[in-house]
């Protein structure tokens, strides 16, 4: 663990072990911190919160800049352990170490955008000030899907905004994190800015913070049961959260769609990490008329698919995470299956080693199975059809969630229709790729609360205050 700026062991000395999902084999043993390790490091992030506010914004902004330029300059390194903590395939780790450096750039330069107003009031007397605050220590908690990019794009702007942090990283994927924690440092980052805590105990680590007076923000991303209860911890102390919680994402196809846009775009907006994303494509609604080519066309690129360990070059399908995923991911496959479902490629687990589920394509999925209402977290792709506009919003609308959506038409007059009546805080539109620093990524509905990324991002880490300032004519004859 990283706390006030020492790498420390967790009370007792416990460790446990990080796997290799392409083999199941533990790659090694990291500290497992209890309760009065969090505790501890939330006082380093306490102690170290007045000073940092009171760091220049150009300092914080440089620190991070240089933290992009080392994490750039260690791409090879952070993309092979992402790779072996994690799963996914070389080419891919290396991207998310492009897009996960970002953060740290984008949010260096708008560290010294953080503005403020002077107004007159309506009455003229008082005058009106209103000034931008860092929030204060926040407790950053990141899933493992991502392991680079989720922690910077908290990090950064927590950072940036001039807050400290306890970042409590996936005991899945701790490693990629204590990398970074490792670059921010020799970038200049001073001790108790952020602080790392790993466990496998997270509720026993993380409760007694949310209470606690010292701490200020919760930013969350995971799954929206674990936010849903943190939510219900938050509201004790009436702490400010952002959450970035799941999705069920509709990929609608049009009867006017490019076709081989719509396949390419439905492979990348599927398959990025093995579709364990929250933007991942979890459900295919395609115009009746183009469902059987786009179906067929979709089917055999992704039987094309090499699966196979995230280190081996040729691998374009790692593993899932673990087990228990691949369980899951299965488990919906055989239902939907049962129910009627047409597998048109994949459909079978790989018994192992590792956890590898094998690029699968479903037809005639029932409505109201379990693989079109969970995040199927998995390279599954279930077709269904509709036959008007209304029908395919309709569909896609009916969930809980709403993180993201894609829409292919070649009608802008038709996709911007739809698109206002998407219940989605994010819309590919003729595209399968989204994620962007300098965009506001979240949800709507049960996907979350609040934006990261874009000048929204930063935003979440500051308080504003209002300042009103006496008439300075009162006494004056002038
Ligand atoms: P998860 O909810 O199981 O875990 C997320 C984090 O919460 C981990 O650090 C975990 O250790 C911690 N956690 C789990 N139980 C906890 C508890 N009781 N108290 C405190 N912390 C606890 O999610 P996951 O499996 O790591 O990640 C996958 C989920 O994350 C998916 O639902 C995915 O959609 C979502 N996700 C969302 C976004 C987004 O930006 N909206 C991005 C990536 C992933």
């Amino acid at each position: 663990m990283y706390i006030g700026g020492c790498w420390q062991d967790a009370a007792g000395g416990a460790r446990f072990g990080v796997e290799d999902p392409a083999t199941g084999r533990e790659l090694l043993q990291v500290a497992d911190g209890r309760a009065e390790d969090g505790l501890r490091a939330l006082e380093a992030a306490a102690s170290a919160q007045d000073r940092w506010a009171r760091t220049p914004p150009r300092e914080r902004g440089e620190i991070l800049r240089r933290a992009f330029d080392l994490v750039r300059a260690r791409q090879d390194d952070f993309a092979l352990l992402m790779t072996l903590e994690m799963g996914k395939p070389l080419a891919e780790s290396h991207a998310e170490v492009i897009y996960g450096a970002e953060f740290l750039r984008w949010f260096s330069e708008e560290s010294v955008r953080i503005g403020g107003r002077f107004a007159v009031s309506p009455e003229g007397v008082n005058r009106i000030l209103v000034t931008k605050r860092p929030v204060g220590p926040c407790l950053l908690v990141t899933p493992w899907n991502f392991p680079l990019a989720m922690a910077t794009r908290k990090i950064a702007p927590a950072v940036a905004a001039g807050c400290t942090v306890v970042l409590k990283p996936a005991n899945l994927t701790p490693l990629t994190t204590n990398l970074l924690v490792t670059v921010l440092e020799e970038a200049g980052l001073p001790p108790g800015v952020v602080n790392v805590v790993q466990t496998t105990r997270a509720g026993e680590v993380v409760e007694p913070l949310l209470t606690d007076p010292r701490l200020r923000k919760l930013s969350f991303t995971g799954s929206t049961p674990v936010g849903r209860a943190l939510l219900r911890h938050a509201a004790s102390a009436v702490l400010r959260t952002s959450m970035e919680l799941g999705g069920n994402a509709p990929f609608i196809v049009c009867q006017d769609a490019d076709l081989d846009e719509a396949v390419a775009g439905a492979a990348a907006a599927k398959l990025r990490n093995m579709g364990e994303a929250c933007t991942a494509a979890n459900r295919f609604i395609v115009h009746t008329s183009v469902a059987a080519d786009f179906s067929a066309r979709l089917g055999s690129h992704m039987a094309a698919l090499v699966v196979g360990p995230g280190t081996s070059p040729d691998t374009q399908i790692g593993p899932l995470i673990d087990a228990r995923s691949r369980q899951k991911v299965d488990d919906l496959v055989q239902g939907a299956v049962a129910n009627g479902a047409v597998v048109v490629t994949g459909g079978v687990a790989d018994q192992g080693p590792g956890y590898f589920y094998p690029p699968t394509v479903l037809t005639e999925v029932p409505p109201g199975a379990d693989l079109l209402r969970q995040e199927i977290f998995g390279p599954v792709a279930p077709i269904t059809t509709y036959t008007t506009d209304a029908e395919a919003v309709a569909m896609a609308n009916a969930t809980e969630y709403g993180l993201a959506a894609y829409l292919f038409t070649k009608d802008l007059d038709r996709g911007l229709r739809m698109a206002e009546r998407l219940e989605t805080g994010m819309l590919g539109l003729n595209t399968g790729v989204i994620s962007n620093a300098a965009a506001p990524f979240g949800g709507v509905k049960q996907s979350g609360l609040g934006r990261e990324g874009g000048a929204e991002g930063l935003d979440e880490y500051l308080e504003t205050q209002y300042i009103g300032v006496a008439d300075p004519y009162r006494k004056s004859d002038t």
